[in-house]
């Protein structure tokens, strides 16, 4: 039995254990954070991430591969993991993903088309670059922002300021900041994809999804009424980047859908949240396939069964047991407390078709206080 080393401990590595079981795989999570919500498997805790730290002599010690559930792990650390054993994705991938100025520099490398933007380090650049982008710009610090934060919409010139006063001087220092034009699109896109070692790459439907305060809600998949084009557009890009970088698991590449066609905004070298339909709507998971990526087993098939959302549960777990005796409802609960803006669980649902998706979905979202009512796609054909 292969024994699954994850760093970090949160719901994703649950996921990735809840997949990995059947097939015969084992867990053991090195949780950095001090408060591992995993739930299962073997658990190391070190919130300093010390490389001298006899526990991870003896985690390395006791696993076969080493992976990870978020990006935002210091490089000294995966690079000595990856020096004594098998890291996958590799570090190349972690250093380029926690780095917006990287991130956007291998785009463009690439020919993958980017928003027009400016790395910038002080109040005064940050407002040279507004000038010339025009209003109104994204501005974003460059490392560790997830979910919304560490950002900040700049809608007039004299909110330069404020806005580096917000984001750009940090508790933890002085931070660098990427000014982004504002991309008019009209549906967010995410394609997520696994690469095996031997270069065969699998990739899933694309989703639609829809946030709220900056935290996703509802993922559709595969994303209604979406172009072949640009579909095809989107598995090009991934593909590329997962070759360039030497990506050996998943990858999730954010992407805008425009009227002039795709904008990558960001991508992330993991399982993904857009991805979690993935569960109950496809033979293999996205959880599954980065396992069987990680260790070499054949990829998984990733054709959607039908249509489909996730719905996440965010702050207020709400009116579970009524959303339960729903037939159609596939309940995932990640075992956390309730919190502002936290990812407390999630729900999938199918359907045959749209239409029944839909209502299905709203009825899902009106026993759910903490979301904002469901729409529908943003690309409804009528
Ligand atoms: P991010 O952390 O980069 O994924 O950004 C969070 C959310 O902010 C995205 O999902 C978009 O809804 C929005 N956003 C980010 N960058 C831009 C941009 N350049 N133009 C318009 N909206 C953006």
């Amino acid at each position: 039995m292969k024994k699954i080393g994850v760093l970090g401990a949160g719901q994703l590595g649950r996921m990735l254990a809840l997949s990995g079981y059947p097939l015969e795989l084992d867990f053991h999570f090195y949780d950095t954070s001090g408060k591992p919500s995993v739930g299962l498997g073997d658990i190391t805790i070190d919130t300093k991430a010390d490389i001298e730290n006899p526990a991870l002599a003896a985690f390395l010690n006791d696993v076969d591969v080493v992976t990870y559930e978020f990006e935002h792990i210091p490089l000294e650390l995966t690079q000595h993991i990856e020096s004594q054993t098998d890291l996958f994705p590799p570090s190349r991938s972690i250093k380029v993903c926690q780095n917006r100025a990287e991130e956007k520099a291998l785009f463009t490398k690439l020919g993958i088309p980017t928003p027009k933007y400016h790395i910038v380090n002080n109040a005064k650049e940050l407002k040279a670059a507004v000038e010339d982008l025009g209003c109104p710009v994204v501005a974003k610090t460059t490392t560790e922002g997830y979910d919304g934060k560490g950002q900040f919409v700049i809608r007039s010139i004299e909110q330069c300021s404020e806005a580096w006063d917000s984001i750009g001087n940090s508790p933890k220092g002085k931070m660098t900041l990427i000014a982004e034009e504002f991309v008019d699109f009209k549906r967010e896109l995410s394609v997520i994809a696994a690469r095996s070692k031997n270069d065969d790459m699998v990739v899933y439907p694309l989703a639609e999804n829809s946030h709220h305060e900056g935290i996703l809600r509802y993922s559709i998949a595969p994303a209604p009424h979406l172009n072949k084009e640009i579909s095809d557009q989107a598995v090009t890009y991934v593909k590329e980047l997962m070759h360039e970088l030497g990506h050996v698991g998943i990858l999730t590449l954010e992407l805008f859908e425009t009227k002039n066609g795709l904008v990558a905004n960001e991508m992330a070298p993991r399982v993904h949240n857009s991805g979690h339909w993935t569960i109950e709507g496809c033979a293999s998971s996205q959880f599954e396939n980065h396992l069987r990526a990680i260790c070499g087993l054949p990829l998984g098939n990733t054709d959607a069964y039908s249509p489909t959302c996730m719905i996440n549960i965010i702050a207020v777990k709400g009116d579970i047991e009524s959303i339960m005796s729903l037939p159609y409802a596939h309940v995932h609960l990640y075992g956390k407390e309730e919190r502002a803006g936290r990812k407390l669980g999630h729900i999938t649902v199918k359907a045959d078709t749209l239409e029944e998706l839909n209502w299905r979905v709203q009825n899902i979202a009106s026993f759910l206080p903490g979301n904002p009512d469901f729409e529908g796609s943003k690309n409804e054909k009528n």
